[in-house]
């Protein structure tokens, strides 16, 4: 999409069965999933008992000898890591630096670090509920809750994980991949009953690691995989013993969106088979058999960048229009590299990108996109597109029309910045400037990916959310806001109506 959506994090970890540091695996499996998260970086290790913490705001480093300082301090043959996007908790520098993961967490005896990926629905009330256990939290970030439910668990059934992450299931709601590393040199991986993020482990000559995107494993030559399923539990202890567990099990509901969008094109995701860029470009072909009409009305497609350039290429060849990279990002201009106030975002998003004017000019475009979410930076190019001579914009968009926010850790957490949920295709063309808008539908989409409707979640395009707490917060704002059209700005997860549900 031309916006850019931030997800909640990318998580990788491994254990070597020599004496070899970790740290390279996980350097080069945290730079691959970079994309998930660039709010914060961190890396904790093991050895002989004792964690070895390196984190930082920003992206992974790059920088020689930056590195070079995270591997002389971060030693140990065992180790996990973030990359985070905080989707809970305050936005500023402050709240920032305290949710920086990995996050190490004690009682009595028992220390562990733990990493994950997701959103917890019901957070408030397992807060409450803690701190009447632990006292005080110190990060207002969700991950806190997840470490401590999990550490309350091991306490309640002697250090146990089969039984403590059953426990960790059953109570909390929402998406979280996660992973523990405990001081007794353990490697844990379990995943939510849904498995609504991505997760996968791969083995290497007795090592093992475990990731967000199977990229991560890739490029560290860990390329037996699997996935690890939802409701399971993976763990490897300090000897190299392996062992899976299927803790709990309920309907599966992989988000339909990282398929579209979050996931790296070169991922494979649940065991699907396919790279994801594959089946983007299979978006596209549904696409073209829905709108064949439309499409007889163009001259060239073009393809906001970069995400959208697989489907791109599929409609192409469904098609058989040509198509021109007319659109160009220039990716050293960030939101980072302002000062992000609102009145400069607008000019920001309109020096990200530059178009090729003799490549459109006088050509009915048939612009593709991944998805449309608030729909300002869209308007911006579209216009640019104009500006450029093209004679007519036709928008056909990849994922189905986003009508409901993501309760799971995608960044569009409220109605009201969802340009679906406030306009039919017909006012959004409109609002944009294009003849038409013309969105995936749900048969289209589920059949490219390949997983039947019911192992999917598809709540953002439905309105129907595969956990109770975030269907029945979901329902209520709605009424809400239908009636009201005046939504709290907060995140629904975490709004003051619903703090305690
Ligand atoms: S609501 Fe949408 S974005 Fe969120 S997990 Fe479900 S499919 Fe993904």
């Amino acid at each position: 999409m031309s916006e850019e959506i931030s997800e909640a994090c990318g998580i990788f970890g491994a254990i070597s069965k020599s004496d070899m540091d970790v740290f390279p695996l996980l350097y080069w499996g945290l730079l691959s999933l970079n994309h998930r998260g660039q709010q914060s970086y961190g890396f904790t290790t093991l050895k002989r008992g004792t964690f070895h913490k390196k984190e930082d705001l920003n992206l992974v480093p790059t920088d020689p000898r930056e590195v070079g300082k995270l591997s002389s301090a971060l030693r140990g043959s065992v180790g996990i890591a973030n990359a985070r996007y905080a989707t809970s908790g305050g936005r500023r520098t402050k709240h920032l630096q305290g949710g920086k993961q990995p996050l190490v967490v004690s009682a009595g005896k028992k220390r562990i670090a733990v990493s994950y990926n997701g959103n917890i629905v019901n957070a408030s009330r397992l807060r409450s509920d803690l701190t009447r256990e632990f006292g005080k939290f110190k990060t207002d970030a969700d991950t806190e809750v997840l470490a401590r439910q999990l550490l309350l668990a091991l306490e309640e059934n002697s250090g146990d994980y089969q039984r403590a992450i059953g426990n960790v299931l059953d109570v909390v709601e929402g998406a979280y991949s996660a992973m523990v590393l405990d001081s007794d040199g353990s490697l844990h991986a379990f995943r939510d009953v849904h498995g609504i993020r991505p997760y996968c482990f791969g083995t290497k000559k007795g090592a093992y690691a475990f990731a967000s995107e199977t990229p991560a494993l890739d490029i560290n030559g860990f390329y037996q995989q699997d996935y690890v399923h939802p409701g399971e539990l993976v763990s490897v202890d300090s000897k190299g013993n392996f062992e899976r567990t299927k803790v709990r099990k309920q309907r599966d509901a992989i988000c339909a969106f990282e398929f579209a969008y979050f996931s790296r094109p070169d991922s494979i995701l649940n065991g699907t088979k396919k790279p994801v860029y594959k089946i983007r470009e299979q978006f596209a072909k549904a696409l073209a058999k829905t709108y064949r009409s439309t499409l007889r009305n163009a001259d060239l497609i073009i393809s906001m960048p970069e995400t959208a350039d697989d489907a791109a290429y599929g409609l192409h060849e469904a098609t058989g229009l040509p198509w021109e990279r007319a659109v160009r990002k220039n990716r050293y201009v960030t939101r980072r590299a302002f000062i992000s106030r609102s009145n400069e975002r607008d000019s920001v998003i309109d020096k990200k990108v530059n178009i090729v004017p003799s490549l459109v000019k006088g050509k009915r475009l048939a612009v593709i996109e991944d998805s449309i979410v608030r729909g300002d930076t869209s308007k911006i190019n579209i216009a640019k597109l104009h500006g450029g001579g093209a004679k007519s914009v036709d928008l056909f968009v990849t994922y189905p029309r986003i009508t409901d926010p993501c309760l799971y850790g995608v960044d569009m957490a409220t109605y009201g910045e969802l340009l679906g949920s406030k306009m039919s295709e017909r006012e959004m063309a409109s609002w944009l400037g294009t003849r038409s808008v013309n969105f995936q539908t749900i048969n289209g989409l589920v059949e490219s990916i390949g997983i039947s409707q019911e192992r999917l979640c598809l709540g953002c395009v439905t309105g129907r959310y595969p956990t109770p707490t975030a269907q029945e917060l979901a329902d209520s704002i709605k009424r809400n806001y239908g009636r009201s059209r005046k939504e709290s700005k907060a995140r629904i997860y975490e709004s003051t109506t619903n703090q305690g549900t």
